[in-house]
C-alpha cells in the first residue's frame, strides 16, 4: 500500500492501515518538519478523532486551546460565538501538528520516504498499479493520494480540477505582538475578501488574508499584502500597531479545487486532493484527518475483497461530508459577494444567532459529541 503525501490526511490514512497490519509506504516531496500555509487552528470536530485515534494528547501538549470564534463584517458588526463547554478547539503551527501526526504513523509502522517527489500515476489496463517519482516507478496495490489541494495524481487522471469560480488566493504570515487577542479564532470578513487572525503557542499570532482575483495586486507589492490589508482595516490596524512580522509571506492559490470522484480503479483520494471548497470555515482539517480514515478503510476494503473501493469511498465521503459542502459552499458564495455581505453584517449587528449557529457549524461541533 502506498500513501502520496504525508500531510494529515495521509498520516492518518497510514496510522490507520498501519494499525490494520498492513505494511504502508508514505512518500511526500517535503523534508519534515516543514511549514504549510494554513490558519493553524484544529476545530473540535478535529480534535474528536485525533482523541478516538489516542493522538489528542500528544497534540494539546504543543496547542493553545480555542473556545470559539469571534466573526467581524463591515461596519464594525462583531459576533463573539463559543463552543459548547464541553468541546474546544485548538491552535498549532502546522510544522508541530503535521510532525506530530507523521510520528505516530511511523511509530504504527509506517515507512516513510521523505524528498520524493510523484511526477504522475502508473496505470496499466486502466488500473492505476503505482506511481512515477523522480527516484523511479513505486509499485503498489492500492494508492493513496493525500498530496494537497493541487494533487499531481488527482490532476493527472482528470478526477480533479481548480474550480472555475470562485478564483481566491491567500496570503500568510506569522506576527509578534498583537494586541487583543483570546482564546478565539478571529474571522474579519471584508468587502474585497477575508483576514484570518488566530494566537498562537508562544506569543506567535498567524495572520491569513484571503482576496479575489485581482485584489492583491492592489497591495503596494505582493509581499506586502498582508501588511497593506491589516494597514487598511480600523478594527484591525491599531491591535497591529506594536505588532512585528517574524516570518516570510506565504501565498497559495487559487484555492478552490472540484473532484468529480474520489478515485478510480487502484486510486483513493483524501483530504484536500479530493476537492477544497475554501479554508474560511476552518474545518479543512477535520476533512482531512476523516477523509484519510475513510479512504484507509476503503483501501482495506479493496484489498480484503479485490473489488475496486473508490465508488464506496465515495458514498462514504457523501455520506459523511455532504450536508457541510453545501454549508461551506453557501457561505463562499455569500462572502465572494459584496451585497451578500454587505447584508450578512446587517443581520449580524441585529440578530447574531445566526452567526453563533455557523460558528458551532463550521467547527464540527455536532461530529464531535457523535
Ligand atoms: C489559507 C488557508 C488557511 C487554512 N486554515 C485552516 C484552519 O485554520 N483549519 C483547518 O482545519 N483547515 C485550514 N485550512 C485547510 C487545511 O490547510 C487543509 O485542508 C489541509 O492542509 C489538508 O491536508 P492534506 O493532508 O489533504 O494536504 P496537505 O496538508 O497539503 O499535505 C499534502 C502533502 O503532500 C505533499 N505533496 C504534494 N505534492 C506531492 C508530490 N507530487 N509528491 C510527493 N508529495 C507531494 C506535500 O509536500 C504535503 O506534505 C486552510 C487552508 C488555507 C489555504
Amino acid at each position: 500500500m502506498l500513501v502520496v503525501g504525508a500531510g494529515p490526511a495521509g498520516s492518518i490514512a497510514a496510522l490507520v492501515l498501519a494499525r490494520a497490519g498492513v505494511r504502508v509506504g508514505v512518500v511526500d516531496r517535503s523534508a519534515f518538519p516543514r511549514d504549510k500555509l494554513c490558519g493553524d487552528t484544529l476545530n473540535p470536530g478535529a480534535l474528536s478523532i485525533l482523541d478516538r485515534l489516542g493522538i489528542g494528547a500528544a497534540v494539546r501538549q504543543q496547542a493553545l486551546p480555542i473556545i470559539g470564534m469571534t466573526v467581524t463584517g463591515p461596519r464594525h458588526a462583531a459576533v463573539t460565538g463559543s463552543y459548547p463547554e464541553d468541546l474546544n478547539g485548538l491552535a498549532i503551527l502546522r510544522r508541530d501538528f503535521d510532525g506530530l501526526l507523521l510520528d505516530a504513523a511511523i511509530a504504527a509502522g509506517a515507512e516513510l520516504s521523505c524528498g520524493v517527489r510523484v511526477r504522475a500515476p502508473v496505470t496499466e489496463c486502466g488500473r492505476v498499479v503505482g506511481v512515477e517519482t523522480d527516484e523511479g516507478p513505486v509499485r503498489a496495490r492500492v494508492v493513496i493520494a493525500a498530496d494537497g489541494r493541487r494533487s499531481t495524481l488527482a490532476f493527472a487522471l482528470g478526477l480533479a480540477a481548480f474550480a472555475r469560480a470562485p478564483r481566491r488566493w491567500a496570503f500568510g504570515t506569522y506576527f509578534e505582538g498583537v494586541d487583543g487577542l483570546t482564546s478565539r479564532g478571529e474571522m474579519h470578513i471584508r468587502s474585497d475578501g477575508y483576514i484570518g487572525v488566530a494566537p498562537l503557542p508562544g506569543g506567535v499570532t498567524n495572520v491569513c488574508v484571503v482576496r479575489g482575483r485581482g485584489a492583491p495586486w492592489r497591495a503596494r507589492t505582493p509581499a506586502s499584502i498582508v501588511d497593506d490589508a491589516i494597514g487598511a482595516d480600523p478594527d484591525l490596524r491599531e491591535r497591529f500597531r506594536r505588532a512585528r512580522q517574524v516570518a516570510p509571506l506565504a501565498t497559495l492559490g487559487p484555492l478552490a479545487v472540484d473532484a468529480r470522484a474520489a478515485g478510480c480503479p487502484g486510486l483513493l483520494l483524501a483530504g484536500d486532493a479530493a476537492g477544497f471548497v475554501d479554508p474560511m470555515t476552518g474545518d479543512g482539517l477535520r476533512f482531512a484527518l476523516r477523509g484519510g480514515e475513510l479512504a484507509a478503510a476503503a483501501a482495506l476494503e479493496e484489498i480484503a475483497s479485490g473489488t475496486a473501493a473508490f465508488a464506496a469511498l465515495q458514498s462514504a465521503r457523501v455520506r459523511e461530508f455532504s450536508r457541510k459542502w453545501r454549508i461551506n459552499r453557501a457561505l463562499r458564495s455569500l462572502v465572494g459577494s459584496p451585497a451578500g455581505i454587505s447584508l450578512a453584517a446587517t443581520v449580524a449587528a441585529r440578530w447574531g444567532a445566526p452567526v453563533e449557529y455557523l460558528i458551532g457549524v463550521a467547527g464540527d461541533c455536532d461530529v464531535a459529541r457523535a
